[in-house]
């Protein structure tokens, strides 16, 4: 059987670099706003929060309804039932799905 050494995280830097791949996730406000990333599905359909400040997106009305009362305190009645709808992608690093915001392609 093979054995196979452990890499240090300098080497892993080092290889990362050589390859010119980036070796940490992207951060949500390099990718907010940009160009769509081909390759990733593209949600048309995004629900975005209103608050000021927040704009966190949503795949559904049950996740926006739980974040308005979560996050903002907002319950009942008072949660908006009109939200603004965005194109966005999404990028899952298998600890959380993030949903960011892309400029769509021209058709
Ligand atoms: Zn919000």
């Amino acid at each position: 059987m093979l054995a196979y050494a452990r890499a240090s995280e300098e080497e892993y830097h080092v290889v990362c670099a050589e390859l010119m791949i980036r070796n940490e996730y992207l951060s949500l406000n390099k990718l907010d706003w940009g160009v769509a990333i081909s390759g990733l599905d593209m949600f048309t359909k995004t629900l975005a929060c209103g608050v000021e400040g927040c704009g966190k997106l949503f795949a559904s009305r049950g996740a926006i309804r739980k974040h308005y009362a979560g996050a903002h305190g907002v319950k009942g009645a008072q949660i908006p039932t009109q939200y603004n709808i965005t194109t966005a992608q999404c990028m899952d690093n298998n600890h959380h799905r993030m949903l960011f915001h892309v400029v769509p392609p021209p058709d």
